[in-house]
């Protein structure tokens, strides 16, 4: 969610600080901000677009200097205005900073500090932070920072800078993510790796509760106790061309075009078809507790959920295990109980959504083993799971995310048959679904050629308000994914249910001409939706379905039909998907929507 930057070298920081906010909008975000030294400090703040913020700082001359700080905020304490905007000041010291997260205790610490003499100018919760720092300042930032963090409840990623220390960049960390990209006499820090990749490849990120101070010479990290840790700076695993749009109008649609290319990645040198075998070094050293695991709880947000959802039934169905999909957010408060032999399997894209991060806190807390599906190298999903498969899919910035949920499922489906094949999967059985899962990626190319033709139906329906997905079995979370797609991005309102529930009540909802999303792969369900088809078409809904290639029956009822390549069932998700995403991104683009940056979201949310 939202984004900080903060650079110290010899290059002038207002250019490098604002790219970096530009690689950061994905995010998502309300307004932005940056502060630079240069004999004293200077902040320029603006509402809106990074091209705000870029306008106005060509009207300001005095913004010279190579240590800086810039900010795009997300609103979670005060409205979205230019005095909430971040780099939040204290004029007494002139200290700035930046601030991804929120503080739960700030309206204990703001009338504490009022009663010092402090006098607030925004409705943040950052705010209280400078304020707090510049109480506890006596001519040193990094102690005052420890003290003041000290103090603090909440999650935070900081960068601050005082007019008094010119050469110290001190930035710190808990339950945010935060990078810093280590240069030649230079450091560029941001929460993202993709506003570091230009400067510098070679990083290392802060634990929870670690401080950094930065001089152009050197750093030193350390503990809010001012413990010396040695961080290992290593090499980013993502570079310029990744990030990059190439020849596409939209992140989202060189996402979607990706991910054959991608799912390769994930599955390369982890599935052996022949032999009906499953490489996860990553869970390796655990095999024997997930082989004799009780049960799973898989859990997440948004797409992660729907992809955690099909882990349910690829765990249940493959590896005959007991297996619960939960909101991560519902998990976390309602007193959930771990009984032994619990494994919590956490799937987030960026490894930094609060709500995931909270449950896996909680699992572990009741005695569960805990494994990571996650995309972000080093995310702190990584960091704090026992165990974990990566997604490999490569940065993903289109807001709605789409490679990275075929990458969950298709690791979700290699942990189900990893587990299924030692517990009582046959050799052959392995090999099968294996060869098939391997012919995924060119299946996936084979659907995206019928993207004219998806472009052309969705531009018979992009006028209607109201639109059903309905699906069963390993269909129905597909189902889910495609309704949250289009809503996401192109406003439409649209529901995802299973096919079959239609019938109890949102049945009401169906009208002429409305559309209704089936999806009527071949699979053991096929009869039974084509009977739910039925239905709707007779009280005048119109059928959009996506179907089995070859499949002739369908024609004859649905209005429109994109078709998949024949796969085994748990497998059809994987390429079901793909025609929804495309419509999705299609119906935003005709409705004239921002498809990379959808109104009010982010990209990853570490807030509740
Ligand atoms: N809680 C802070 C605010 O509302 C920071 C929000 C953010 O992470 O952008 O200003």
């Amino acid at each position: 969610m939202c984004g900080i930057v903060a650079y110290i070298g010899h290059k002038p920081a207002k250019e490098l600080l604002v790219e970096g906010l530009k690689r950061m909008e994905y995010r998502g975000y309300d307004s932005a901000g940056i502060a630079v030294l240069n004999g004293g400090l200077r902040c320029i703040r603006a509402v809106g677009r990074v091209a705000v913020l870029e306008d106005k700082l060509t009207t300001v001359d005095d913004l010279e200097g190579t240590i800086g700080i810039a900010h795009t905020r997300w609103a979670t304490h005060g409205e979205v205005n230019e005095a909430n905007c971040h780099p939040q000041q204290d004029d007494k010291h002139a200290i700035a900073i930046i601030h991804n997260g929120t503080i739960e205790n700030y309206a204990t610490l703001k009338t504490y500090l009022k009663g010092r003499g402090h006098s607030f100018t925004s409705a943040t919760d950052t705010e209280v932070m400078v304020m707090l720092i510049s109480e506890l300042y006596q001519g040193d930032l990094e102690q005052a920072v420890r003290a003041a963090l000290k103090e603090i409840r909440g999650a935070y990623a900081i960068g601050v800078i005082c007019a008094n220390e010119p050469d110290t960049l001190v930035v710190a960390r808990k339950g945010s993510p935060l990078i810093i990209g280590v240069g030649a006499g230079e450091y560029v820090v941001a929460s993202d790796a993709s506003a570091i990749v230009a400067h510098t490849t070679q990083a290392f990120s802060l634990d929870d509760e670690q401080v950094c101070k930065i001089t152009r010479d050197g750093f030193r990290t350390s503990t809010l106790d001012n413990i010396a840790v040695t961080p290992e700076v290593r090499q980013l695993e993502i570079d310029l061309e990744q990030i990059e749009l190439g020849s596409f109008d939209t992140y989202m649609m060189k996402e979607i075009y990706e991910q054959p290319e991608r799912l390769r990645l994930t599955m390369k040198g982890r599935i052996k078809s022949r032999d009906g075998q499953i490489v996860l070094g990553g869970v390796s050293k655990f095999t024997r507790e997930l082989v004799r695991a009780r049960r799973f709880v898989l859990t997440g947000q948004g797409t992660a959920y729907h992809a955690a959802m099909l882990g349910e039934y690829l765990f249940e169905d493959l590896a005959k295990v007991p297996a619960k999909v939960e909101y991560a957010s519902e998990f976390r408060y309602r007193n959930p109980i771990i009984v032994d032999g619990t494994v919590l399997v956490a799937v987030s894209q960026s490894g930094e959504t609060a709500d995931t991060l909270a449950a896996l806190h909680e699992a572990k807390e009741r005695g569960a083993l805990t494994l990571g599906v996650v995309n972000v190298v080093g995310s702190s999903i990584t960091r704090e799971t026992d165990a974990g498969v990566y997604l490999r899919v490569g940065p993903e910035i289109g807001v709605a995310s789409t490679k990275a949920f075929t990458g969950q499922v298709a690791v979700l489906t290699m942990l189900a048959l990893y587990m299924g094949r030692r517990r009582y999967m046959s050799v052959e059985a392995c090999a099968d679904l294996l060869s098939q899962f391997e012919r995924v990626p060119e299946m996936i190319e084979k659907t995206l050629e019928q993207n004219d033709h998806i472009l052309d139906v969705t531009k018979k329906y992009v006028d209607q308000e109201n639109w059903l997905f309905l699906g069963r079995g390993y269909n129905y979370p597909a189902a889910l994914e495609g309704a949250l797609k289009l809503k996401e991005i192109s406003y439409i309102h649209a529901e995802g249910m299973p096919a079959a529930e239609m019938k109890h009540g949102p049945i009401a909802l169906i009208h002429d001409g409305m559309p209704v999303v089936f999806i009527a792969n071949q699979g053991p369900q096929y009869d039974k939706v084509m009977l739910n088809i039925e239905q709707v078409k007779s009280r005048g809904g119109r059928i959009i379905a996506v179907a089995t290639e070859g499949d002739k029956q369908i024609e004859t009822i649905a209005d429109d039909v994109f078709y998949v390549p024949h796969i085994a069932d748990p497998l059809s998700p994987l390429l079901t998907v793909v025609p929804l995403q495309l419509m999705a991104c299609h119906a935003a683009m005709l409705r004239g929507h921002d498809v990379d940056k959808p109104r009010n979201l982010a990209k990853s949310v570490t807030v509740e």
